[in-house]
């Protein structure tokens, strides 16, 4: 069977840069599952429909019509249009956390991730990767950091593409987003119960992948 290594946790906690250097290490595939929401939230916007439990059916729906393609190099299409940065917004990511909150969403969207599962194994990042999508995983881990930790690396990120912000701006809008994952009804976020905790606040990159991939030896 194929393995997949897990990793949940809020937002901005460094779970993106974390699995993908996992990923990297190890030669696996890597699954971006935010980006499957903020896609579904970029396509939805543009496509006119209202982001909320009235629309839930024509979301999902307009989900099963998409052309995703994650390119070798980490870049997003949809329908062939390169929508890497329009992804990565602050918007993007509230529409994301909204229609995230939608149980139809959510579940045109479990195929499309299992189809990540491929030899010879797979490094999948999300809020609920290993309590919903991945139940049997090997190894998961449930990254964490403090909000200002994660408002500042949030910060960063924005600034290195050029889009301005501020950090107070940014730390209200994750907790707003972090509230909202953790208290909906389906697939809230929260640590797997078999899940090894890592808090990131004040480790580097190198030493959280170097945990991980000591967790994954063992
Ligand atoms: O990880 P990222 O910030 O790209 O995720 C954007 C939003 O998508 C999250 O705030 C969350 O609402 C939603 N999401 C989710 N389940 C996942 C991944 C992301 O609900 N597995």
């Amino acid at each position: 069977s194929v393995p997949v290594i897990c990793v949940d946790g809020p937002t901005a906690s460094g779970k993106g840069t974390v699995a993908s250097a996992v990923a990297a290490a190890l030669g696996y595939h890597l699954l971006d599952s935010g980006a499957l929401y903020r896609i579904t939230g970029l396509a939805a916007t543009r496509a006119g429909i209202p982001i909320d439990a009235d629309h839930a059916g024509q979301i999902a729906a307009l989900i099963a019509q998409l052309d995703i393609t994650f390119t070798p190099d980490q870049r997003v299409l949809l329908d062939g249009e390169d929508i890497s940065l329009a992804i990565r917004s602050e918007e993007a990511g509230m529409n994301a956390s909204l229609g995230s909150a939608l149980p139809a969403v959510r579940q045109a969207l479990v195929q499309m991730q299992h189809d990540f599962r491929q030899l010879p194994g797979l490094v999948a990042d999300g809020r609920d990767m290993g309590t919903v999508i991945f139940p049997l995983a090997p190894l998961k881990i449930y990254l964490t950091a403090s909000a200002a930790q994660r408002a500042q690396r949030r910060h960063k990120q924005l600034i290195e593409k050029g889009i301005p912000a501020t950090i107070a701006d940014l730390r209200a809008d994750l907790e707003a987003r972090d509230a909202r994952d953790m208290n909906r009804a389906t697939a809230p976020l929260q640590a797997a119960q078999d899940a090894l905790l890592l808090d990131n606040s004040d480790i580097t990159v190198e030493e959280a992948v170097a945990q991980v991939l000591a967790w994954w030896e063992k």
